[in-house]
């Protein structure tokens, strides 16, 4: 980890202690790390006959996290949004630097978000190779690199008018879990471990990615809601789609939400799932279970999305996702 030692009051600890204790010991070297953390910049081996993916994310306290996350969540998820975009990519994760802005070297929190971020890049073979460290309102900035067979990446700009829109997992769960951490919903009790873990804990969905490679016609995760997410994907090809409300897979914890417009807009509105969504050429095979993906419409010529009942009718949402301006 190369930059500005920390130093001064609040750290008691220097960058390079820090650096040892929480994530040198704990990143894992391999073939393709000739040089990791420690010198002034990392040395990578990638693959041959492979494309470079690379994404970066950031994380502002108060923006993206409330006070009650937990470092270790704060740790994973910095992560997990950044494998995210890998995924939607179709790309094998391979690396990852991280800049941490800390107000002071607090170990408890050091110790949490380590065994959060590294949980997860161990789970996806994925190594810590660089970053910096600096003193700061909190702030983290994560890069991910992964990889791609030469000419295989996932992009948001291929879809075409008869492509049918799918999307994996469920869609809300987070959004349903942030209204319940805020006190502005409520809920069973059974639901609250699902909704934590889909708030906190998202699943990228990686396997899926390599599996759409070379299939599917387009692809987005979803970060800031289907309504959003699916609006870029649809600018980028320069199509439109329509949507059928019903169709929308929702788990157990947001069909229990009574009200019906309420349960749409969390699905259609709500951020935060990191779920895929992509498009597949009418006819193209694809093991779907793999995929744990449902239809939930088809793209059409007509720019703008569009959405509708199973009875017909058309349905208008009432938010448009999250807005980062
Ligand atoms: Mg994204």
């Amino acid at each position: 980890m190369a930059g500005a030692r920390p130093g001064g009051e609040g750290f008691s600890l220097s960058e390079p202690e820090i650096i040892r204790r929480y994530f040198l010991d704990r990143a894992s070297g391999g073939d393709d790390v000739i040089v990791g953390i420690g010198d002034d910049g990392a040395i990578l081996r990638p693959p041959e006959h492979a494309d470079l993916v690379v994404s970066v994310d950031m994380l502002v306290a108060e923006v993206h996290f409330g006070r009650e996350a937990s470092a270790e969540d704060i740790g994973y998820k910095a992560l997990a949004v950044n494998l995210s975009d890998l995924a939607a990519m179709g790309a094998e994760p391979a690396w990852a630097t991280l800049a941490l802005a800390l107000p002071a070297a607090d170990e408890g929190w050091l110790d949490g978000f380590s065994r959060g971020f590294l949980e997860l890049a161990r789970r996806h073979g994925v190594k810590l190779v660089g970053g910096d460290l600096t003193r700061g309102p909190l702030a983290i900035a994560v890069g991910v690199y992964g990889f791609v067979p030469r000419g295989t990446g996932l992009r948001r700009t291929g879809a075409r008018p008869g492509d049918l829109v799918y999307v994996t997992g469920t869609l809300g769960d987070a959004a349903l879990g942030l209204l319940i951490s805020q006190g502005r919903a409520e809920t069973e009790e059974i639901f609250w471990d699902h909704l934590n873990a889909r708030l906190y804990r998202p699943a990228p969905r990686i396997a899926e990615g390599l599996a759409l490679r070379g299939r599917a016609s387009s692809a987005i995760d979803l970060s800031d809601g289907l309504v959003s997410d699916l609006g870029h994907l649809l600018a980028a090809s320069g199509a439109g789609a329509t949507i059928d409300i019903d169709s929308l897979p929702l788990s157990p914890a947001v069909q229990a939400v009574g009200d019906a417009r309420t349960r749409f807009e969390l699905a259609l509105a709500g951020g935060d799932d990191y779920e895929l969504c992509f498009t597949l050429a009418p006819g193209s095979h694809i093991t779907l279970e793999s995929t744990s993906a449902h239809c939930i419409g088809r793209i059409e010529e007509q720019a703008g999305l569009r959405f509708v009942r199973a009875d017909g009718t058309r349905f208008v949402p009432g938010s448009a996702g999250y807005r980062h301006f």
